[in-house]
Parts: C-alpha cells; structure tokens; sequence
C-alpha cells in the first residue's frame, strides 16, 4: 500500500436502533483498544457510519478511542428549509470528521448527480470534513465495457476544486457487488483502481497520496486478497460492518 495510511470504513446504512449501535461502537472502539495495550499503535484508520439518529451518542461512546466517526450523506447548504436532511455542519457539530457522498443508494435512490456530489463534497470540505466519494459502475455498464469510462467521469464529475488527500478519500464501489455477496475479482478491482489512480493525476496534485478504498460485499474471507493490491488502500464495508468480528477481521487484513 506504500506510504497511504489504510482505512477501514464501516457503513451501517440504515441499520441499528440504540441499544445495538452502541453496543457496536463500544465494541468496535474495544478491538482497537486491545490490539494497541497488546500490540502498540494501529497503524490503520477505523472509521464507522451510523445512522444519524445515533451520531451524538455514537461520538460519545468513542470518546478517546481512536475509532473516528462519519455521517453517511449530508446536504450541499448549510442550512434552510430541506425537510429530513442534514448539513456537513451539523455533522461535524455531531462529532463526524467524515462524511460519505455520491453512495450508489443515495444515486440511485435520490437520484443524486455527480454534480450534487460535487457539491456535497464541497460542503463537507467546507466544514472541514473529509468526503468519502463514492464512484463505481452498475452490472449493464460493464457488460457493455463502460466500466472504466463511466468510473473515469464520475470522477471527474464529483471531485470538487481544492480536493487533496488530507479531505477527500475515494470509495471504488461497483454497483452490483453492493450488498450482493458478489465481489468484484482482483483484477477488476486492481483495474478499477489503477484507472482511478491515473483519473487522480488529472484532477488533483495530490493523486498518490490519495487513498482508494473498495467496497462492494467485503468479507473476511476476501479481504487479505483485496486488501493487499498497489491501489487499494482500505475498504468500505456495509454489512460486515455490523458485526464487531467481521469488521475487525477485515482491518487485520491490512495490518
Ligand atoms: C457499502 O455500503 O458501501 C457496501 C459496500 O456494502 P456491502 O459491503 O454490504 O456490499
């Protein structure tokens, strides 16, 4: 992974009512603490997403650990009348230092372009939150050998002025490997990744330092194989990330 710092991101979507997502997050911070009293320090970035409604709680419950806490979408204003939405600083005011944006659901479900990505992503910049911008194609797309092209434009298309390695990480996400149990091969990710690396040099000068993260039906059982490619520097992970030891086994993967 050369000189990039890994980070394991764990997006729980819509998932978790109190109880359980505390419970997740004390036990995820748990993991990290053990390995460090044990081991020394993590040289891993552990990131979790929950639902807003646990924001506040789940910050306090990480209170001292070095897990770090994200929102999973947040609007492009900073305020004004956008029923059930939530701006970057209300995230931040929350306890967030990330926030992902441009998620295939949040494509697809709110029909959300790379412009508004773009300029979600500014928001969080903005606010100074790092933006976690998800690209990736659907299943039609790569059948069609549109894969590359369509991930190359959203790129292009998302990524707001000003994004450096210190705000902005990229999520590779295809489509049809999220939530499917279908993972993308190693050589379509090791593909993807490189042609994202390359998509970087163009939009931004600080394309090597910039960390790319897969995701799509991580698993423990296929994380080493992901993990440890030249351009993938971490993960974002859905539903492993709901439970404490498939979450941990994915970020051992990168120690
Ligand atoms: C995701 O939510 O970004 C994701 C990759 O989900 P899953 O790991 O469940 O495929």
């Amino acid at each position: 992974m050369g000189e990039r710092r890994p980070l394991i991101a764990g997006n729980w979507k819509m998932h978790g009512l109190r109880q359980e997502g505390l419970a997740l997050a004390a036990a995820v911070a748990g993991k990290a603490d053990a390995y460090q009293s044990a081991r020394g320090p993590l040289h891993l970035d552990l990131l979790v997403c929950p639902p807003a409604t646990l924001l506040r709680e789940v910050s306090k419950t990480l209170a001292g650990s070095i897990v770090s806490m994200g929102g999973q979408d947040c609007h492009a204003l900073e305020n004004g009348a956008h029923t059930g939405d939530v701006s970057a600083s209300m995230l931040k005011d929350a306890g967030c230092s990330h926030v992902i944006v441009g998620h295939s659901e949040r494509r697809t479900d709110h029909r959300e372009t790379d412009d508004k990505v773009k300029a979600k992503a500014a928001a969080a910049h903005a606010c100074d939150l790092t933006a976690i911008i998800c690209v990736g194609e659907t299943r039609e797309e790569r059948d069609r050998g549109e894969a590359m092209a369509i991930v190359g434009s959203q790129l292009v298309g998302s990524l707001p002025d000003g994004a450096t390695a210190e705000n902005t990480v990229i999520a590779y996400e295809p489509v049809w490997a999220i939530g499917t149990g279908l993972v993308a091969t190693v050589e379509d990710v090791a593909e993807a990744h490189a042609e994202v690396r390359v998509g970087l040099t163009k939009i931004s000068s600080d394309s090597d330092a910039m960390r790319i993260l897969y995701g799509g039906s991580v698993k423990p059982g296929n994380a080493a194989g992901l993990m440890e490619l030249e351009d993938v520097d971490g993960g974002l992970v859905g539903g492993a990330s709901l439970e404490v030891d498939d979450f941990w086994a994915i970020a051992e993967t990168c120690l």
